[in-house]
């Protein structure tokens, strides 16, 4: 089985504990406005325009790998793994729009013994996310706005199957990590912050990770050929 992956972190360190491989998957439903990885848009490998040292360079952003190869490349740091409680993270993009080969993926990984943190949107059908619950040790899920309408106005698409799936994993109780993007103008006020607060009063198990906006991604959007 192949997917279309755009970038391979190796010693990843804020990708979820310990020391971490992160896989990049290509390929995302929605596109927040803030989103600093526009290359991950479109499930195609494409060219991306970049500048070294003052050369203009065309990039090509996108690789169909198998499963054998990134689970070869994921295990060349299982020792890293295993001491310092990390593991790998399959990020993106939207990781389930290559819903088939993530699930390869996180099959193999587990089997091998590996730590496997999904992170995510959280915008695909509740019965995707059923399918791989137990090859998956930790979300990490995004949470960017409460109200639908403002969702939709900032991402693309509207919110209700991101909180529905939210609240059932929730209810699983499975380790979790409530990713939240705080971006000026957008949701940097007191509503937002108060439903993070619900959240964390309601599931007391999971964690809340701010995260800081920067617009690495401002620049990238206008390298890229479609
Ligand atoms: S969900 Fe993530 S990868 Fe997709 S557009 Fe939003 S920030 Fe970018």
């Amino acid at each position: 089985m192949k997917g279309i992956v755009f970038d391979i972190q190796r010693f990843a360190l804020h990708d979820g504990p310990g020391i971490r491989t992160t896989i990049f998957l290509k390929g995302c439903p929605l596109r927040c406005e803030w989103c600093h990885n526009p290359e991950s848009f479109l499930l195609k490998p494409q060219y991306q325009n970049i500048t070294v040292n003052g050369e203009k360079i065309r990039k090509l952003v996108g690789e169909e790998k198998t499963v054998d190869e990134l689970i070869f490349e994921v295990l060349k740091d299982k020792d890293y793994y295993d001491e310092s409680g990390g593991g790998v993270t399959i990020s993106g993009g939207e990781p389930m729009m290559q819903f088939e080969f993530t699930k390869s993926l996180l099959k193999a990984f587990k089997k091998e013994k590996i730590h496997t943190c999904l992170d995510t949107s959280g915008f695909a059908k509740w019965e995707l996310f059923e399918e791989i619950l137990s090859y998956i040790d930790l979300f990490h899920y995004d949470f960017k706005l409460a109200d639908s309408a403002k969702h939709k106005k900032y991402t693309s698409q509207p919110n209700e199957l991101i909180l529905s799936n939210l609240e059932k994993i929730c209810k699983l109780k499975k380790p979790f990590i409530l990713r939240c993007p705080i971006i000026p103008n957008v949701n940097d006020n007191y509503e937002h912050n108060n439903k993070i607060a619900q959240f964390a009063k309601l599931y007391p198990h999971i964690e809340i990770d701010k995260l800081e906006y920067h617009d690495m991604g401002r620049n990238k959007i206008s390298e890229l050929e479609l």
